[in-house]
């Protein structure tokens, strides 16, 4: 379906848990974050039937993501329900890998698309330190059992820190060398624990990387669910890719809303509005008024995040009449909780 500023909103990104094996520096505090109890979380039931009344909306894609998936029970069969619904065209999955390598002929056989890991540096010791006490081999052995299924995509994710040196940068980038993954550069979010952190820009990364392997050639044409710009070094099996949500904004051409853990839809992920679809499924509601009111917030979506507030005043003020970003003082709803708990 479209938004009312005519984006066409078609892939939903459903977290299944807000719990996690690690606890990256700027995703959770090092305690963890409270956890939701089990009666909270939607059901895989629950969770199918949100994504079939949206696909009845138009969503097509569908990414499984957390805190981190892997660790709820069942997800290959989750998987298997979603993958079996009319209109449902790609699901994926966005993990940290650590269990993948058991997980993955099963997430295979369940008709994964694609499978996003986040490995931030390939330094064993910064690796643990950014997720607190993550062991790479086990990351590492998650991406190669995902790249010896070859009906699945690999895509490897990275946050760049300017913590770390510009050297495992130029490392992780060169997974893409000689295999068949795109390593995407993701620009740190000022979300929860990510506002202590500075953001690395991808074309500050993009000139690291020039400078070790030489000119780059854009890619075009579609390339995935999202905004990923992509880029070719010379001589590399797979593609180099930029998600600079801040520093590039593209809320203009955004397709996606979310749904936490604890069923609430939420259509942008800076603001905290959206809707509880756990209420009204489990109030009993018919499907058509599910329906009706995800379509009324998906139609709502805010015109762009404010992360960079200050910067896009104009904007804020002709694109924010007619959202749900303010509550009825006129005060902003910003969201407060983390990427974990959002579903990242
Ligand atoms: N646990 C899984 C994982 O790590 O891939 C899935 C959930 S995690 C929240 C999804 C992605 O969000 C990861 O790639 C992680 O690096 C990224 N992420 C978490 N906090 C972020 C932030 N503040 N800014 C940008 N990306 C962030
Ligand atoms: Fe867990 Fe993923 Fe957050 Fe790291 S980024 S703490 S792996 S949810």
């Amino acid at each position: 379906m479209r938004d009312q500023f005519g984006r066409t909103i078609e892939y939903m990104r459903v977290s299944v848990t807000d719990r996690c094996n690690l606890r990256c520096v700027y995703c959770m505090p090092a305690e963890g974050v409270p956890c939701v109890s089990h009666e909270e979380i939607l059901s895989y039931d629950e969770i199918t039937k949100i994504c079939r009344i949206g696909a009845d909306l138009g969503i097509s894609r569908i990414k499984l993501t957390g805190g981190e998936p892997l660790v709820r029970r069942g997800l290959p069969e989750l998987l298997g329900m979603i993958n079996g619904i009319k209109g449902i065209e790609q699901v994926t999955l966005t993990t940290n890998g650590i269990l993948l390598k058991e997980k993955m002929s099963e997430l295979a056989a369940n008709g994964l698309a694609s499978v996003n890991i986040s490995i931030d540096t390939l330094d064993e010791g910064r690796y643990e330190k950014i997720t607190r006490g993550g062991r790479l081999r086990e990351a590492l052995a998650g991406m190669e059992a995902a790249l010896s299924c070859p009906s699945v995509q690999v895509r490897v994710n990275c946050v760049p820190m300017r913590e770390i040196p510009a050297s495992d940068y130029i490392r992780i980038a060169r997974l893409a060398e000689d295999r068949n993954i795109d390593v995407r550069f993701i620009e740190m979010m000022p979300v929860g624990h990510g506002k202590a952190f500075a953001a690395v820009s991808g074309g500050e990364i993009t000139d690291m990387l020039r400078q070790e392997f030489g000119e780059v050639s854009e890619c075009t044409g579609r390339t995935g669910n999202g905004p990923a710009v992509y880029v070719r070094f010379p001589g590399f099996k797979g593609r180099i890719g930029f998600i600079d949500a801040i520093s590039h904004q593209f809320c203009g051409t955004c397709n996606r809303v979310r749904l936490t853990s604890e069923g609430f839809l939420k259509p942008c992920l800076q603001y905290g509005e959206g809707t509880d679809l756990k209420r009204l499924v489990r109030s009993g509601a018919p499907d058509e008024t599910v329906r009706s009111e995800m379509q009324r917030v998906i139609y709502r979506k805010p015109a762009c995040h404010h992360f960079t507030d200050g910067i896009y005043d104009n904007e804020r003020k002709s694109g924010r009449e007619e959202d749900d970003t303010r509550d009825k003082d006129g005060e902003e709803m910003l969201e407060t909780r983390d990427m974990s708990q959002i579903g990242g």
